[in-house]
C-alpha cells in the first residue's frame, strides 16, 4: 500500500491536510497522527472493520483493547454513565494525558474494546489530534503507532519506520510533548484505580480523591496465569531488540556497577548505556546516550522511547540503564523502563 506522508507546521496547521486525513478515517482507513503522549494509529472507533485493520497493521494481540480519542467532553453516547469522580477528573485534566475507563455503550463495537464491557477514553491536548477527530466526524480508536512490542513512537520518523506501506496516511507534527502514554484510571470501580501510570500522577489525582490507588500489578512482573484489568499489562512492552538491564540505587554505586558490567562484557558484546546529563561523562566505554537532566524529568520522559529505539539502529547486544526515583513523573518513567527491561533490575 502507498502511504501518504504529510508533515504539518504546528504553528500554521493546514486545514486541507487535516480534512484529507479526516476523510481517510471517515472512509474506514488508518491514519497515524501526533498526540501529546505518543503518536497514535487511528481508525473510526465505531467501525468494526476499520478497527480490525489497526490490529493487523500493528500485529497487536486481539485481546488488547484500544483507547478511544474524542475532541470534547460530550461522551454520553459512548458510555453507560459518567460517574461524578470521572467528571471531576475530566474537568481538571481534559484535554490532557489521561484516559478514563467507563462501562461502554452499544455504539462501541466489541472489537474496539477487545471484548470487554468497558472502554477507555482520552481527550488529547494536542490540537492536531483534536482537529483530526473533528474532521473525521467520529471518535478515533488509537493505540500507539508502533509495531506491537516496540517502544512507542514520539516522532513522525518512528511512525514511518514502523508503519510506512501498511497504512493509508501518516500525519506528522511536533515531537510528542509528554513522550509517555496516558495515565489510565479505571472509573468503573470505587475508589478509582490507576491501571497505567503517566504524566497525570497519583499525587495529582489524590488532590481530587485521596483514595485513588495504583493497581498492584503495575510495577511487578506478571505471573503466568495473570488476568490483568488492563490487558496491555501482560504483554512485553516498550522493548528495544537488545535486552535491557536496570541498575538501581545510589548514583555513584550505579556508575561503578555499570562500568564493571561493561568491562566484563566488552570483549564480546556491544553495549549501550542509558545515562543522564549529570553522569554521561563517567562512562569511558560503551555507547552512551543521555536522557537529559535528572532534575528535569519532563525531558527524561520526552526522550525515553526515542533513546530506546536509537539502540536498535546501532545494533547493540545489551543496554544498561540508570534508574529514577519512583515519585511524581519518575513513577511512570520507571514503569516503562522496567517493562522494557522485562523487570531485570540489579540493586546496588
Ligand atoms: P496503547 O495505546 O498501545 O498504549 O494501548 C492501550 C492500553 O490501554 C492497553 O494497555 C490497554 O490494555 C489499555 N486499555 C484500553 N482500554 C481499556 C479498558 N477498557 N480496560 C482496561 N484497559 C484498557
Ligand atoms: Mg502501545
Amino acid at each position: 500500500m502507498d502511504t501518504k506522508i504529510v508533515i504539518l507546521d504546528v504553528n500554521n496547521i493546514a486545514q486541507d491536510t487535516i480534512n484529507e486525513a479526516g476523510l481517510v478515517v471517515k472512509e474506514g482507513g488508518l491514519v497515524a497522527f501526533p498526540t501529546e503522549t505518543v503518536y497514535g494509529l487511528g481508525a473510526n472507533a465505531l467501525d468494526k472493520t476499520a478497527v480490525e485493520k489497526i490490529f493487523k497493521a500493528k500485529g497487536r494481540p486481539q485481546d488488547n483493547p484500544l483507547i478511544v480519542h474524542v475532541a470534547n467532553r460530550n461522551i454520553e453516547t459512548l458510555v453507560k454513565e459518567v460517574p461524578n469522580i470521572a467528571k471531576e477528573i475530566m474537568s481538571k485534566y481534559w484535554p490532557g494525558p489521561i484516559t478514563l475507563i467507563f462501562n461502554k455503550s452499544n455504539l462501541i463495537p466489541s472489537t474496539t474494546s477487545a471484548g470487554l464491557d468497558t472502554v477507555g477514553i482520552h481527550m488529547p491536548s494536542s490540537v492536531i489530534a483534536r482537529k483530526l477527530i473533528e474532521a473525521a466526524g467520529t471518535p478515533i480508536a488509537a493505540p500507539s503507532a508502533n509495531i506491537s512490542g516496540r517502544p512507542s513512537p514520539t516522532e513522525v520518523e518512528s511512525c514511518i519506520e514502523d508503519l510506512s506501506g501498511k497504512i493509508e496516511y501518516i500525519l506528522g507534527g511536533e515531537k510528542s510533548q509528554i513522550g509517555i502514554e496516558s495515565t489510565i484510571v479505571d472509573c468503573t470501580c470505587t475508589p478509582p484505580c490507576i491501571l497505567r501510570p503517566g504524566a497525570i500522577t497519583i499525587e495529582m489525582l489524590r488532590e481530587i480523591d485521596n483514595n485513588i490507588y495504583i493497581d498492584k500489578n503495575v510495577m511487578s512482573k506478571p505471573k503466568k496465569d495473570f488476568k490483568p484489568k488492563a490487558p496491555g499489562m501482560k504483554y512485553r512492552h516498550y522493548a528495544p531488540k537488545a535486552p535491557v538491564k536496570i541498575i538501581c540505587g545510589d548514583i555513584e554505586k550505579t556508575i561503578a556497577k555499570i562500568n564493571e558490567i561493561v568491562q566484563t562484557n566488552m570483549g564480546n558484546k556491544k553495549i549501550g548505556i542509558i545515562a543522564t546529563d549529570e553522569t554521561k561523562d563517567k562512562y569511558p566505554f560503551g555507547t552512551v546516550v543521555s536522557l537529559g537532566n535528572r532534575k528535569q524529568l519532563e525531558t527524561v520522559g520526552r526522550n525515553l522511547f526515542e533513546v530506546l529505539r536509537s539502540f536498535d539502529a546501532i545494533d547493540v547486544d545489551l543496554i544498561l540503564s540508570e534508574a529514577f526515583e519512583e515519585k511524581g513523573l519518575g513513577y511512570a518513567i520507571m514503569n516503562r523502563l522496567k517493562k522494557s527491561a522485562g523487570f531485570d533490575i540489579t540493586y546496588v
